[in-house]
């Protein structure tokens, strides 16, 4: 499959993971529940230092069971940051409530303080405050935590953390992930660690597990016979697949290690090139560097990221543009966005910032080819 070609973010195991698979094998727990699925439980909070994880079977799931157990329903807001993933928003949609957008700030990539403050004041004003926060820690970049979780405690709103592309990250020597009501991991294929598929739901407290669990398995209640008072999912991970999870924790650390690595060394491939810098990385903060990025000036280099992406792809390197932010999605038309000032932060982040390839498993050759092939084709466009 693409022999040769460098990607952006692909799996990499560590070697321990065919062991818990051919446990739960050998055990013949083929099941949403087992062993694996408590082990990789408990090695997830003892790595987090969450109080409470729930394995589930993606990061979208944890988001929507987040929200349910929160009780938003139908007539609701939630503010969620703009830039990232579509997944991040599409639970608010799930459960019948209203997407309001929230720009970044130049600082963080993340959500943008002030404009979150703005917009809890508006809603002050529309009497209809939102049901919860959800803030992403975007390509592994922590959110100005601080600022956000004050703003929420002082309009008295939850907050979510999706932090899946977040896990390892830490704002002032604590995981992203565990400073929420609840927080939430992905471990979807091209995540810094994956289990094919899955996610994990972590929570401060213990009822929120206990909710989140019902209604991952049906909603059934404790019964001897089959009673439902509520509508329930099917969201338990596999105990199968939580196997590969504990072999990658196992390897997690090793991977931060490497991609933090590889951000040093674009940076230093860079750091001299007018008209292209990294991604920032807020003070008391350190990022896992799931993917590190560069934005480009256009007063330099007269080349599109869209242009440069198409042009690395003919090469067989996956670069990867900006997400393209929430707000402009035709899925999400009508929602509004908050922004601190006239012009939206997330807008010109999505023309101008690069994803680069980031693997774990990628060589230092070739990361130097794909520095190499990216200079070429920026410097090719150079305004002197
Ligand atoms: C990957 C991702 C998700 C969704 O996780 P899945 O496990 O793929 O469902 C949610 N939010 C962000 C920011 C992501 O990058």
């Amino acid at each position: 499959m693409n022999e040769g070609k460098i990607f952006l973010s692909p799996p990499h195991m560590g070697g321990n993971e065919q062991h818990y698979v051919d446990e739960a094998f050998k055990t013949n727990w083929i099941a949403p529940l087992g062993a694996n699925v408590d082990h990789f439980e408990q090695k997830m909070k003892y790595y987090t230092k969450a109080e409470h994880a729930l394995a589930l079977n993606s990061g979208t799931a944890a988001i929507h069971l987040a929200l349910i157990t929160l009780g938003v329903t139908k007539g609701d807001t939630v503010f969620c940051s703009t830039l990232t993933f579509a997944a991040s928003a599409n639970p608010i949609v799930y459960v019948g409530a209203e997407p309001v957008f929230i720009d970044s700030d130049e600082k963080s990539w993340n959500m943008c303080p002030i404009a979150l403050q703005i917009a809890m004041e508006d809603a002050v004003k529309k009497n209809r405050l939102p049901k919860a926060v959800i803030v992403v820690h975007l390509l592994g970049l922590a959110a100005d935590l601080d600022a956000i979780q004050s703003i929420c405690q002082k309009y008295d709103v939850p907050l979510i953390e999706d932090a899946a592309e977040s896990l390892g990250s830490t704002y002032k020597n604590k995981m992203t992930g565990t400073f929420g009501e609840m927080g939430i991991y992905s471990f979807n294929g091209n995540k810094i660690i994956t289990t094919s598929g899955g996610g994990m739901l972590l929570s401060k407290k213990e009822s929120t597990r206990r909710k989140a669990f019902k209604f991952a398995t049906q909603a059934k209640e404790d019964a001897m016979f089959y009673l439902h008072e509520k509508i329930g999912y099917n969201y338990r991970l596999s105990n199968v697949l939580a196997g590969i999870g504990i072999g990658q924790i196992e390897v997690l650390d090793s991977h931060i290690a490497k991609r933090q690595a590889i951000f040093k060394r674009y940076e230093a491939a860079f750091a001299e090139i007018d008209g292209v810098s990294m991604m920032p990385v807020l003070a008391q903060t350190v990022p896992n560097c799931w993917l590190s990025a560069i934005r480009l000036d256009f007063e330099k280099i007269a080349v599109s990221t869209m242009e440069i992406a198409q042009r690395m792809e003919a090469v067989g390197i996956e670069v990867r543009m900006m997400w393209n932010p929430l707000h402009l999605q035709p899925s999400f038309a009508g929602a509004a966005c908050y922004q601190a000032n006239e012009r939206n932060v997330s807008e010109q982040l999505f023309q101008e910032v690069l994803c680069l390839p980031s693997g774990s498993s990628m060589s230092e050759s070739q990361q130097q080819d794909v520095i190499e092939k990216l200079l070429t084709q920026m410097m090719a466009e150079y305004i002197v």
